[in-house]
């Protein structure tokens, strides 16, 4: 989806693209002042790189939950004194899923043989919580020969 997306940016002139991927591109820690993000510091294939951002932009970190704490942990203020009193990275949590598989034969769906023939997917999630947490369960469906609905 990614590289679809940026061939289709790159028709447009720099200046009007809204989509650029950097690759081999490792960033290390955010420059702020005054709390606002004013540089990307990375490595770009082992060379250090400040990539100033301006005022009116916008940094999302998207490195994925624990390098995104990492980054904020090495590059916003901390809470001061006590390291046990940090609070960011401090909602961490573990996901822990089970897998049941479960085939239905075509036929007993679909006795008159009404349906189409062709591939058919289908994906089901339900979000729940109870007062120890959060579960969801997730249910993918399709007409795979080997059982495997993920593939
Ligand atoms: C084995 C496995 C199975 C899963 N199965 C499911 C599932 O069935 N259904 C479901 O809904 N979710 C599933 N998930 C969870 C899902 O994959 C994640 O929730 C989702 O990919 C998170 O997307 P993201 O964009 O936040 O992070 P990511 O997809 O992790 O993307 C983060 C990106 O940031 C890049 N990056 C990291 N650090 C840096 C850095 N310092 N500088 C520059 N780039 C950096 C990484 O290379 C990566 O490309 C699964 C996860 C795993 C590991």
């Amino acid at each position: 989806m990614l590289i679809d997306a940026v061939r289709e940016a790159a028709a447009k002139s720099d200046a009007q693209r809204r989509l650029f991927v950097v690759p081999n591109t490792h960033v290390t820690r955010l420059q702020t002042i005054n709390n606002s993000v004013v540089a990307i510091e990375a490595d770009v294939n082992g060379v250090f790189r400040s990539l100033p951002v301006g005022s009116r932009c916008a940094v999302i970190l998207a490195a994925g939950t624990t390098e995104s704490t990492r980054l904020a942990l090495r590059s916003f203020p901390t809470s001061p004194g006590n390291p046990a009193n940090e609070l960011m990275g401090r909602n961490l949590i573990g996901h822990i899923r089970t897998n049941i598989f479960a085939r239905v034969l075509r036929s007993a769906l679909d006795p008159g043989g009404t349906l189409p023939n062709l591939l058919q997917t289908g994906a089901l999630l339900v979000r729940r919580s109870t007062p120890q947490g959060k579960f969801h369960v997730q249910v993918t469906a399709s007409a795979d020969v080997g059982g495997n609905s993920d593939a």
